[in-house]
């Protein structure tokens, strides 16, 4: 049986976050995770400036590609909004492994059945034991389902549901669109180009309003594949897949003894964007703070809404160009950080 200190289910950003926070405190931790890395993952990879602080990043010295958008287009029907603010893109396939590989932490591929208690602490399968448990497994993590979910039951109406696909595409227009409510979607459908040549679409929305609606997401994959076809990816093609999680509602228990649940594990995308990576991350720190300093493990400060965010970085964006002390000088959507790219 292999012991540690802290063992960690998943090694998605909530995971890699808590382990990197606790290594550098010294802990002995374990990652588990049923994945060999880099692994696949389904997200449009769009990261915000808070990401960014709270990995305590170096953008330019990031190694894979990073894409960093000077505004986001936004369209509403007919409508299209240019909204000014930096937001970047990352492919989840690389920034997850570099997370994982910068944390220090030992990561053994395993997938996670059972977990049982002992004394204070916990044995999983029967070949780890460990004193304190994080939960990083994504929504169907086993923490949440053994030791959480009675106390913190989803909510169904919290459910999104996603098409999305990532590929090798020559885009030439380097903004991200969103298309909001388009054919009725209760969501939204995105374009997010990555550097140097990769490109994400998708499709998402709340499950149980589609389902009450009688739309098909694969209906709204069509339009979508359609609308690019025509302007932004004229012949791409798609092969696209689905995933689930579930936007921030009530969490009241995050934490059992020496157990915790944190990212998609505990339900915490944001309920206006879906945005989860962020929320992974910040979970991941508090869950690790928790451990090493002995604070309490809450999410007050974990976002549960994108646009305030957006909303801080237009306004960073607004003040730098001098929009509020009436300088003209500074030339306005130009990007903020250029394109780099190195291979896998
Ligand atoms: C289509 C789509 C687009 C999205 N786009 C964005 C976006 O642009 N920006 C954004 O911020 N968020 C986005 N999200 C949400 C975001 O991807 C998630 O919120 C985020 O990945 C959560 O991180 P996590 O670490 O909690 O979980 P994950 O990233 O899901 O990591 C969980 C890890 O646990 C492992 N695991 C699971 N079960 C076990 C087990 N039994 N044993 C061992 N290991 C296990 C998995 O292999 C995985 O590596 C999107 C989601 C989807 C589906």
């Amino acid at each position: 049986m292999r012991s540690c200190d802290v063992l960690i289910v998943g090694g998605g950003p909530a995971g890699s976050t808590a382990a990197w926070k606790l290594r550098r405190a010294g802990a002995d931790v374990l990652v588990l995770d049923r994945e060999r890395f880099p692994r696949l993952k389904l997200c449009a990879g769009w990261i915000t400036p808070e990401v960014v602080r709270d990995l305590d990043m170096d953008l330019q010295a990031y190694p894979h590609r990073l894409l960093t958008f000077p505004r986001l287009r936004v369209h509403f029907g007919r409508l299209q909004v240019p909204v000014p603010c930096v937001q970047h893109s990352i492919r989840r396939f690389e920034f997850d492994a570099w997370l994982l590989e910068r944390s220090g932490a030992p990561l053994e591929q395993h997938n996670v059945r059972r977990i049982a208690r002992e004394g204070d602490g916990f044995v999983i399968d029967d070949a780890f034991r460990c004193r304190w448990l994080i939960g990083a497994g994504g929504t169907r993590c086993p923490v949440y389902r053994t030791l959480f979910r009675e106390l913190n039951p989803r909510a169904a109406e919290l459910q999104i549901v996603t098409l999305e696909h990532e590929i090798q595409y020559d885009w030439q227009d380097r903004d991200c669109h969103l298309w909001f409510f388009d054919h009725g979607l209760p969501g939204y459908s995105w374009y997010v180009p990555k550097e140097q040549g990769w490109l994400n679409v998708g499709v998402g929305g709340i499950a149980e309003r589609m389902k009450r609606g009688g739309h098909d997401i694969r209906q709204h994959w069509a339009h979508l594949a359609a609308r690019l076809g025509g302007r932004l990816a004229p012949g791409a093609h798609y092969d696209p897949s689905g995933y689930s999680y579930y936007l921030r509602g009530r969490v009241d228990v995050v934490r059992r003894d020496n157990a915790f649940i944190t990212g998609d594990a505990a339900g915490l995308a944001t309920r206006d964007l879906g945005e989860g990576i962020g929320p992974a991350i910040r979970s991941g720190l508090r869950a690790a703070q928790a451990i090493v300093e002995g604070t309490p493990y809450r999410l007050e400060d974990v976002t549960g809404a994108s646009v305030s965010s957006i909303a801080r970085s237009m306004l960073g964006r607004a003040t730098r160009a001098g929009v509020f002390s009436g300088r003209r000088d500074t030339p306005g959507g130009g990007p903020v950080h250029g394109l780099r790219h190195r291979d896998q």
